[in-house]
């Protein structure tokens, strides 16, 4: 699967953990200025304190970025799950006349009728899409251009001695 997302949620940790020791550091900064015997220079606790604040807003928004990063990743692998759990039910099998589709597996057919799906959607938007129709031609149900044949029936000859 494509690694990206989990690079990108790493790197989103990393920098929640960078943030997180530098409002560590910026708090020890302020406790040593409030140190015993010491009178705090006011200006420069304010700017501390200042500084904090927004080190810590900036390690919460990217901990909820993080957060819903997580989320996002979860679903995806589990939808990745599902979509190769469902895609191993069929089998990539050639018609009569030479073109190629996904057709369900018996054994794996749970109830279902056996069906043929559309192998473009299946490969390109790992979509499950059935082929529908009986004729010599079938049709992709999500998409109208992905059409499939099945069979080449001879078209019915005009009896034509029936006619004077
Ligand atoms: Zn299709």
């Amino acid at each position: 699967m494509d690694l990206t997302p989990i690079n990108e949620v790493l790197g989103l940790a990393s920098s929640a953990v960078g943030l997180t020791g530098k409002a560590t550091s910026t708090i020890a900064a302020i406790k040593g200025l409030f140190e015993a015997g010491k009178t705090p220079d006011n200006s420069e606790a304010s700017k501390l304190l200042n500084d904090l604040a927004t080190e810590l807003t900036m390690a919460n928004m990217t901990n909820v970025q993080l957060s819903q990063a997580l989320k996002t990743l979860s679903r995806e692998m589990l939808r990745q799950d599902e979509f190769e759990r469902e895609k191993a039910r069929y089998a990539l099998t050639q018609t009569r006349e030479g073109d190629v589709v996904f057709k369900l597996k018996e054994d794996m057919a749970n109830g279902q009728p056996v069906h043929f799906i559309c192998p473009v959607c299946l490969n390109r938007d790992h979509l499950i899409s059935f082929l529908q129709g009986n004729g010599d031609y079938r049709r992709c149900q999500t998409n109208n251009n992905h059409v499939f044949q099945f069979t080449d029936t001879p078209l019915p000859q005009s009896s034509g001695s029936d006619f004077y």
